[in-house]
């Protein structure tokens, strides 16, 4: 299909990418007919695929009966039904749910609320929020400056007094991609731990660490010694949250009681910008965490209320959580078999359905001409999108993470797909 706008070179409304004009399922379609599977859910949140019609009716109806509604003038039935199932689905282990539209805006949250829970204890020093390198916490001032992302981070110093933020703990040994407990515990004694205020931790890392696993056992090390120091553990589930990575959230299977979730992405499956975070008991017994955190004009907005409720109900009963854990073991299989034998890859990691093939490059190649870019775009010739992640040679990797619906047989047109972009690449690389 040809179409005159798209195609004037001044608005560069192309720049060398397909133009999506609908999607269904784990498949994306463009102006020319061609079709794209969804080997990354977009960017890792279209968790129970696009179109699905149950939340588009849900959408459609809220927004016809009533499409605004701020908690400071009235409750919302919407609202309530979304914290019901939110705290049903959490087990009831939080005491609130405070609503945002990103991610970032519920790491801004987070940040606000440990914030003041030292401050209503007089403990006004304790100000060092640390979190792991690689990671990625939002694109917000305060949540970049928390995040272990160089180049997201980049000229943005002047932002952050770094007072807020004395950095990140990273794994001194080459060969490990996040730092031991051995090596958080050192950290926290030369700060001294009276000034920790919180550690902020990705159950599986994303964008910037590129799947690696925090193991359960430093999860649990790191509540210990929080709880030791007086230091809030914050966990961020943007990525992980809400069945990726076979469980409703990354860190249940370790047993680890967080302060706080940041949640976001899968809420709403990218149905609509919803975010949230999920409150303890011990962050603010005596007050409310909404009140104190505030908030934004469109944050638990009726709309995206009743999309992330249908989101979560339709989840239940397509019961997406248990398939995405059985498919996990699955894609571990088909990703090892399909980078056998390439010298630019390393056996896949991950978890459920959010996995990454972990790339091999020095880093001054890194630096000019990275890898993981290069294969995403020979992916998307081939019809596959997927995502590429790392903040340097040694994070750089792709990202697997299709919708929790894949069947299959998707799943082998992904690693078909995904084989003939990595051939290409090899071919390219040594040729
Ligand atoms: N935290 C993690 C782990 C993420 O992966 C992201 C986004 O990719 C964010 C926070 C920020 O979320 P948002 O893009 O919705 O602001």
């Amino acid at each position: 299909m040809s179409n005159d706008i798209l195609d004037t070179p001044e608005l560069n409304l192309r720049a060398g990418k397909p133009v999506a004009v609908k999607a269904s399922g784990c498949w994306v379609y463009d102006t020319e007919g061609r079709d794209y599977l969804d080997g990354s859910s977009g960017t890792i949140c279209v968790n129970i695929g696009h179109g699905v019609p149950e939340i588009i009716s849900a959408m459609t109806e809220q927004a016809q009966q009533l499409g605004f509604a701020h908690r400071n003038q009235f409750a919302s039935q919407a609202v309530r039904e979304l914290t019901a199932e939110i705290h049903r689905v959490t087990g009831h282990r939080f005491k609130e749910v405070v609503y945002t539209n990103s991610g970032s805006e519920a790491t801004e949250t987070a940040l606000r609320l440990v914030l003041n829970h030292h401050a209503a204890r007089g403990d006004v020093d304790r100000t060092v929020v640390l979190a792991q390198f690689p990671s990625y916490h939002g694109m917000t001032a305060g949540a970049l400056s928390i995040s272990g992302h160089p180049q997201r981070r980049r000229n943005l110093d002047p932002l952050h007094d770094n007072r807020l933020s004395l950095g990140t703990v990273a794994a001194r040994d080459a060969a490990s991609s996040l730092p031991t407990l051995a090596e958080w515990e050192e950290r926290f004694a030369a700060i001294g731990p009276e000034r920790i205020a919180a550690v902020v931790v990705e159950p599986v890392s994303g964008a910037a660490g590129g799947a690696a696993e925090l193991p359960d056992e430093t999860l649990r090390g790191l509540r210990e010694l929080c709880d030791r120091s007086g230091t809030l553990l914050v966990i961020d589930e943007v990525m992980t949250g809400f069945g990726r990575t076979g469980e409703w959230f990354g860190h249940d299977r370790s047993g680890v009681r967080p302060d706080l979730v940041i949640t976001a992405k899968g809420l709403s499956a990218g149905y609509t910008p919803i975010g949230a975070c999920l409150v303890s008991r011990e962050v603010l017994p005596g007050q409310s965490a909404t009140d104190a955190a505030v908030g934004h004009t469109m944050s638990g907005n009726p709309v995206s209320a009743a999309t992330a409720l249908a989101v979560l109900r339709y989840m239940q009963e397509h019961d997406l959580v248990a398939h995405a854990a059985k498919l996990g073991p699955l894609l571990t299989e088909r990703l090892a078999e399909v980078t056998a034998g390439l010298e630019f890859t390393r056996p896949p990691r991950g978890r459920g359905l959010l996995q990454g093939v972990p790339l091999v490059q020095d880093a001054e190649e890194f630096a000019t001409n990275p890898l993981a870019p290069r294969i995403c775009a020979a992916a998307m010739e081939y019809g596959l999108q997927l995502y590429p992640a790392g903040v340097d040679a040694r994070s750089q990797t792709i990202l697997v993470a299709p919708p929790l619906t894949i069947t299959e047989a998707e799943l082998d047109i992904l690693i078909a797909r995904l084989e003939q972009a990595l051939r290409l690449v090899a071919a390219t690389t040594h040729a």
